[in-house]
This record gives C-alpha cells, structure tokens and sequence, in this order.
C-alpha cells in the first residue's frame, strides 16, 4: 500500500507527486533532482477541508517495512504495514486505515495553521506489537527484533472540537466523546514544532556532475568521478568503498554494507572466534585469529529470506574475498537502491549463523552489540 504525497518543485515551484518512500525528487518540469533529507523521518499532515476552525493534529506512527525475528532455531520475517496513533489520548482512532491512500498526504510545513499533539510513541513501540501478533512467537519468546523500514514517518490526521466530540477534519466525522469538563488535549498539545524538510540538490560535490540514484536510494553514486555520497545533516558526505574484484567480463557489481560490530557477552574478536562461536563446519585456521571480524549485509532492495540468505553466505565467506581501495573499472559502479535506515543490528546473524545449538543463541540473547 503506497500512500502518495503532493508537493511543490523547490526550484519552480510546479506541483509533483511523488511516494512515501521516494528520496529522490525529479521535477518534470524543470528537470531539477533533489534529494529530501531529515535528520529523523518525514511529517506529513492529512489534507482538511475545515478552514477557520482551531485545528488539532493528531500523530499516527507509521511503518512500512520488513520486521525479522530471531527464535531459538531460526529468524523469522514479517512485513508490516501501518499506522499507529501516538497521542495519549487513546480514543481516537487507533489506525488511520485506508484514510492516506484515498488523499493525497503534504509535508508538514512551519505554514502549517494549527495544534500538533504530541507523539508518545516510539518505532519499538509500534514493532512491538508486531510480535504480539505473530503466530509464531508468543511474547518473550524470541531472542531480538530488528527491522529494516522502507517508510518510518509521523502522519497528523486534522481534528476539531465541537461540543462535547471531536470531529475528524478530513471526513468531518465524529470520532470520539470528550469526557465532560476536562481539556484531554491541553498537556499534550505543541504549536507547529518548525519541522521543515530540507532538500539538497543533487550535484557531485567532488565534481558538480548530476549525481544518480534510484528513487528511493540513500546513497547516490557520480559517474563521472566515481564516487559515492550519502546525505549527513543537510548535505552529501562521501562514503568510502571498496571492490572486490571480479573475474571474467560484463561483471555487475552489487553493494554491501561491511559492519564492524562490538560484541560483548559473546567471545568474538577475531574471524577465528566467530567460526568457533557458532559452530561452523571449518576447520580454524591460525591466521584466522587475527583476521577481523565483519558482518555483512546487502545493501540493495532484496526479499527478506534472500537478504537473510546472502548476509550469512557473505559473512561465513568474507576470508575468501580479496578486497581493494579501488573501485570497479570507470562508469561501472552500480546504483545503490537499498536503505539503509535501520538495517538489522548484527545480533540476528549471529542467531542466523549458529549450526543447532540452542545455548550459543541464548548467550547471543543476553549479549550486547
Ligand atoms: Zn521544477
Ligand atoms: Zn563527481
């Protein structure tokens, strides 16, 4: 379910549309590519048509994307989809249901004429209904929950007060009775807390070329310098990389992210320690011991068994791999579609990685990376 968003073109100001998930914003216009950017998620507001009455907003969490589960033989996955209220006044509606699909949402905007209630919700909290729901796993019984999420944003759904209900704006419905003499709201309530998204236009800053992305990529690649930029407070940062070489022609090089964890309750500090920890069928080599120790995982859009599949295959790999500071040949480095938002902590790897036994993912439960 894609929920669409409607906004202006920075530089000209021509209406686009553009999805929930989109980074990347092309004008069709003036052809201008901009990459939005938050230090946290996207706001949105939910379009009324009450104007002149005190409008209250009230915040639904929101997650699309995919939750994994590490039991005690194996990770699960869910995909999620959905909107949570996060006020504390819980008779408003708890879902904002098929509302974001029928209009078309805006970012919120300092403009933006009206109350914000506060959001007392967290991600975790809005996750963890997710092992509540599960079939597989009754509450407490599994290890970690990690998830990597497509879109993360807060949704304001326009309310207003009359009489003793309050009113949903954008249907102009009642949807809850006030209890008499008392003001719910006033504790909770914000003005326009100022957000505002920032676009950045996406120009090499090595080289002033047209940086390329998918549109919903995080970091964006030049090719005419070959370089590779992620945004970091406003504005691209380079991200370093490295190649590992291929043998053979027309080679397509994928991404992965190569994470160096700090495990603590578990004993690994070397590649050695983590072929000994979860039991991999290899027999350790000495020069295994003073090998670091990464995890890695893709970095591109793939299903979750498959992602799951290649950041184990990968990982138990990494000591055959020779890798280089270089990239691959000029032009050929690939478009790096995944986020990055989120990704799983390591935690779940090491359930993935353990052959059988039981204990070394009840150690992995209590450690800490
Ligand atoms: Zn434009
Ligand atoms: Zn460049």
């Amino acid at each position: 379910m894609a929920f669409t968003v409607e906004h202006e073109c920075p530089q000209c100001g021509a209406p686009v549309e553009l999805e929930e998930t989109n980074r990347l914003l092309r004008c069709p216009y003036c052809d201008v590519k901009n990459f939005l950017f938050t230090r946290d998620y996207f706001r949105f507001v939910l379009p009324h048509k009450e104007p002149g009455k005190d409008i209250l907003y009230a915040p639904y969490m929101r997650f699309k994307g995919i939750v994994y589960l590490c039991g005690e033989t194996s990770i699960n996955h869910r995909v999620l989809d959905i909107t949570r209220l996060g006020a504390t006044f819980k008779k408003l509606p708890m879902s904002l249901g098929l509302k974001p699909q029928a209009i078309k949402m805006k970012f919120v905007t300092p403009d933006v004429a009206g109350s914000f209630l506060t959001c007392s919700m967290k991600v975790d909290d809005v996750l963890g209904q997710v092992g509540r729901h599960s079939s597989i796993y009754s509450p407490g019984n599994f290890f970690h929950r990690a998830y990597i999420g497509e879109a993360l944003s807060l949704i304001y759904l326009p309310m207003f007060v009359r009489g003793s209900k309050v009113f949903d704006a954008v249907a102009n419905q009642p949807v809850a009775e006030l209890p008499e003499g008392e003001s719910i709201f006033d504790p909770a309530i914000d003005d326009n807390p100022g957000w505002q998204i920032t676009f950045i236009p996406t120009i090499c800053p090595n080289c002033g070329w047209n940086l390329d992305g998918e549109r919903d990529s995080v970091v964006l690649t030049c090719s005419n310098c070959d370089t590779v930029w992620e945004a970091l407070e406003g504005r691209f940062v380079q991200v370093f990389f490295y190649t590992v070489p291929g043998r053979g022609e027309n080679i397509a090089y994928l991404p992965f992210w190569k994470i160096v964890a700090t495990v603590e309750g578990l004993e690994i500090n070397s590649y050695a320690d983590f072929i000994r920890v979860t039991n991999q069928p290899r027999v350790v080599q000495k020069r295994w011991e003073d090998r670091n120790m990464f995890f890695w995982i893709p970095a591109f859009k793939i299903r979750p068994r498959i992602f799951l599949h290649l950041s184990r295959q990968m990982t138990i790999a990494q000591e055959e791999f020779d890798v280089i500071e270089e990239g691959p040949q000029k032009g050929a480095l690939p478009r790096y579609p995944a986020s990055k938002r989120s990704h799983p902590e390591s935690k779940d790897y090491s359930g993935q990685f353990c052959h059988k036994q039981k204990e070394n993912l009840s150690s992995a439960s209590s450690g800490q990376l």
